[in-house]
């Protein structure tokens, strides 16, 4: 039987060399108020270091342009560059670039379509090509997918798309937007939903605006990380721009979540970590009422759940990861809806607690904690609502149990049984011990 918590000596030489390249290189980058053209030129060197190293781009298969490491690696590996909101960008596996890119490997597998890889994946691959995802709406719950309106209708050689989205993360700085519609209204939503390659220089697509929110607030338009509202109207793109088969948005949507939500875990884990770190040394720092807050029951508390907390997120998300690895996402999926609520939970408790353990420069953004913090709290939304995953855990959980009417751990009838089952042996007792 293999059950290992070791890694390949080779590659936690790469997990070394990610550690010390993310802190010493990477970090720095955060100080520094950039435009994205001038973070673009700044990571250049640093980004072909890591291509040098065969890390770039590391989240597909081999066959389709990636490293082929497999989940596990992966998931460790975006443990290290989740410390730093950079991290992705430097090694080429950013989202939503990185999802779009799986999600375009996918349909050309399902289709054939060896095209795809050069309009598309490989500049995507190559960072060349920036794209956003845009699937939810204003109008129509997101946690519901099966709701979505926007549309997209045949016309020759041509499909028409209409609807209205939002929250389209780096629409506004994108080149290409993949597109979620509704093919076939007639059928179930599952099998009614497609998704399309629009290139956001098509006519009828109209960026409306980024959306202020909480981690741009006075929002600035055109930032990189922002969330843009676009409006598509009678946007005519040819019919080889769908990707994957008329109605696989749904499948080619989860081929895209499963492997992505275990490395969002493993870099909300990166983010924790850090934020603990942070915690553990101001606790060791700061005087006041007679000791250091680390002789403070309160805070060795925060940081003994927390460190529990950590590791058992971490376990938890490198077993879905294994188990993805082992036999795909949708036998894994109760492992991975798992993961995405309790990870999503951890980071923003870690986070909280090292906040408050700084105090009034915690709050401060002299300190990066507020930033992580608010970026945090989005991750109890994004990728489904916490609530819709916690369904899917115990609706799989309760399918392996049926109800009874008396409980099947009730006493006085368990005794009853019981008494009928030793009847033999208790009627002896009884005898010998008279
Ligand atoms: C930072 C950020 C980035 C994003 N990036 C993108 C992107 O790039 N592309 C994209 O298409 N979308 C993106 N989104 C949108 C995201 O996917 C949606 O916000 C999410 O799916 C939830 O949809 P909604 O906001 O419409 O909430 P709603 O569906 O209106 O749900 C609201 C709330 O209702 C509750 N709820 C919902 N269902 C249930 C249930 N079954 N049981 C109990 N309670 C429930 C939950 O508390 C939920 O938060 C992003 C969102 C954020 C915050």
């Amino acid at each position: 039987m293999a059950w290992d918590f070791e890694t390949e000596p080779e590659f936690e030489e790469q997990l070394a060399w990610m550690r010390s390249f993310v802190k010493e290189e990477i970090f720095p980058i955060e100080t520094l108020r950039l435009s994205y053209d001038d973070v673009v030129t700044v990571i250049k060197p640093m980004q072909d270091e890591v291509r040098k190293r065969g890390l770039w781009a590391a989240h597909l298969p081999a066959e389709l342009g990636g490293m082929g490491f497999g989940q596990v690696r992966l998931g460790l590996m975006h443990e290290i560059l989740g410390q730093s909101p950079y991290g992705p960008l430097v090694f080429g596996n950013n989202a939503p670039d990185s999802g779009n890119a799986e999600l375009l490997a996918v349909g050309m597998e399902m289709t054939g379509r060896e095209d795809i890889r050069e309009r598309w994946l490989q500049p995507l691959l190559d960072g060349t090509m920036r794209s956003g995802f845009s699937m939810t709406e204003p109008n129509t719950a997101g946690s519901d997918p099966r709701l979505l309106k926007s549309s997209a209708v045949r016309d020759g050689d041509e499909w028409i798309i209409n609807g209205r989205k939002w929250y389209t993360t780096n629409g506004s700085v994108a080149d290409i937007l993949v597109v979620m519609a509704v093919t076939n209204p007639d059928v179930h939503p599952y099998q009614g939903s497609s998704m399309f390659v629009v290139p956001v220089t098509t006519p009828g697509v109209t960026i409306v605006r980024d959306v202020g929110a909480m981690d741009d607030p006075q929002v600035v338009y055109g930032r990189f990380g922002n969330h843009a509202e676009i409006l598509y109207e009678d946007v005519r793109v040819p019919a080889d721009h769908l990707i994957g088969p008329e109605g696989s948005g749904f499948l080619l949507a989860q081929a895209r979540l499963g492997p992505g939500r275990i490395h969002h875990c493993m870099r909300w884990l990166g983010q924790s970590q850090r934020a603990f770190d942070m915690m553990c040394e101001r606790a060791l720092s700061r005087y006041t009422h007679g000791s250091l807050l680390s002789e403070k029951q309160t805070i060795q508390n925060w940081i003994a759940d927390s460190r529990a907390e950590m590791h058992a997120a971490r376990l938890m998300t490198l077993h879905a990861a294994w188990k993805m690895d082992k036999v795909g996402a949708s036998a894994a999926r109760v492992e991975i809806a798992m993961i995405k609520y309790y990870g999503a939970t951890v980071m923003h408790n870690v986070i909280d607690r090292a906040l408050q353990t700084y105090g009034s420069l915690g709050y401060s953004s002299d300190m990066p904690l507020e930033a992580m913090y608010r970026a945090a709290r989005a991750a109890r939304i994004y990728d489904g609502p916490d609530e819709v995953h916690r369904q899917t855990v115990a609706r799989h959980s309760l399918k392996e149990y049926s109800p009874s009417e008396i409980p099947t751990q009730y006493i006085p009838s368990r005794t009853t049984a019981a008494e009928a089952k030793f009847a033999d042996v208790l009627e002896f007792l009884e005898a010998d011990s008279v």
